[in-house]
């Protein structure tokens, strides 16, 4: 299984020995913990620094940063070796996602204090733009950041949000000014430590990702630093998570097809040994179509995968086209699972099946990250112009 099509031209040698690596770091240090990690709800602490030791979350921050300079191919490569092992619990997506907002909005000061310490998994990090009242219409959040001497003083409540209990670093999408809608957003990075006011709801109860900590998060006049604005000016948020929304929406394409790779794997070895009617389940031409239908749209999905990687690595991943990868990787997700599952039969029903989970973890897919409905909105206004 592999994440590159032959003729991906962004990837290069380092790139298949990076891969090569985190394959092996994921087997060695994901795979035996993930039925634990469900169990209690959260990925260990220690996973995320054994990542960090490894390298896995260095590739794309600059070497000064505490990274070693790559670019987004690298991160690329984690979120797929960690999902085509079948986990979607690690929350890497949205530390890589807070990584990238930190350097690509934030001050050298800001770089400095907070890069290194999330490459190293010293730190995690959650993005918190959803609220028990907005989810999709982000412009219309209502926590608030009213200035306070050279502080910010939070207000608002914010839910489902991944890593919300491990986070140690969130960045926030607040109102500076509540008279305006999109250019009243400001994004504002909260430290947890220490943070008075700041509270963790209960973890999260959901239908799949178990292993991922998902919370809801109070701030009661939680007193910011102004230098923890992202940006040089306030009113900047919306502006800033659209830019990176491409980013955000290529990793759930790219977990997409680890997932599937995995659950494709899975299934032909259950079929291969399963017997019904003297025969072999693989041997039914039902068996061998429908594997042959998952396999065709893998292999689509992997082109689309590569080439919207590249353009990312040029600077020329736009919305729609980004819309496009997550709103198609996570339907062909969720039809694979579907048609994997069955030829489980009813062994597929069971939580002890890895297949099971996938199906289960393959659903939130269609939703976070911008529903598929929103992500065909901002498709078809690029074809309306
Ligand atoms: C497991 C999980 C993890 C998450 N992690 C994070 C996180 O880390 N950070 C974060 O900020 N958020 C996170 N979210 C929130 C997620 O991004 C939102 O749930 C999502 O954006 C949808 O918002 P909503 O739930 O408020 O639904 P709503 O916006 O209320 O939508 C309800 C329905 O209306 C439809 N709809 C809304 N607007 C339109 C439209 N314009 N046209 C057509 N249909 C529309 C939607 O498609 C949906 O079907 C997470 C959610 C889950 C379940």
């Amino acid at each position: 299984m592999s994440l590159f099509t032959s003729s991906a031209a962004w990837v290069t040698d380092e790139h298949r020995m990076f891969a090569e690596m985190a394959g092996r770091f994921m087997d060695d240090a994901l795979v035996p913990n993930v039925e634990t990690w469900i169990e209690q709800g959260i990925v260990d602490r220690s996973f995320w620094q054994d990542a960090g030791t490894a390298g896995l979350m260095a590739g794309s921050i600059a070497e000064e940063h505490g990274g070693v300079g790559g670019g987004m191919g690298f991160d690329a490569v984690t979120l797929y070796e960690q999902s085509a092992r079948g986990d979607m619990g690690w929350g890497y997506g949205i530390q890589s996602i807070v990584t990238h907002y930190i350097d690509t909005y934030g001050s050298e000061e800001q770089k400095l204090k907070w890069l290194p310490r999330l490459a190293s998994g010293e730190m995690v990090g959650a993005l918190a733009m959803t609220e028990p009242g907005t989810g999709s219409d982000v412009q219309a959040v209502r926590t608030r950041a009213d200035k306070d001497g050279n502080s910010y003083r939070l207000n608002g409540s914010k839910i489902f949000i991944t890593n919300g209990q491990s986070a140690d670093l969130i960045v926030v999408a607040a109102k500076t000014d509540m008279s305006l809608g999109a250019k009243g957003v400001s994004l504002i990075v909260v430290e947890t430590e220490g943070a008075d006011g700041f509270r963790r709801g209960r973890n999260l109860k959901k239908l799949g990702m178990k292993a991922n900590d998902t919370a809801e998060l109070f701030f009661e006049d939680v007193k910011v630093p102004m230098t923890n604005l992202l940006g040089r000016e306030e009113g900047q948020g919306f502006y800033q998570l659209m830019k990176q929304l491409p980013w955000e929406r290529l990793t759930i394409g790219i977990m997409a097809l680890g997932a599937i790779d995995f659950a494709i794997a899975e299934t032909v070895k259950y079929v291969q040994e399963r017997k019904a009617f003297g025969q072999r389940v693989m041997d039914f031409q039902n068996t061998r179509f429908k594997l042959a239908e998952c396999k065709t749209k893998a292999e689509v999905l992997r082109s689309f995968v590569n080439d919207c990687i590249a353009k990312l690595e040029a600077g020329e991943l736009d919305a729609a086209t980004a819309s496009m990868v997550k709103y198609w990787g996570s339907e062909v997700q969720n039809e694979v699972m579907h048609e994997c599952l069955q030829l489980f039969g009813g062994y597929g029903y069971m939580t002890e099946y890895p297949i099971a989970r996938l199906y289960a973890d393959a659903r939130v897919q269609m939703i976070y990250g911008g529903t598929n409905e929103v992500m065909k909105e901002l498709i078809a206004r690029s074809l309306d112009v």
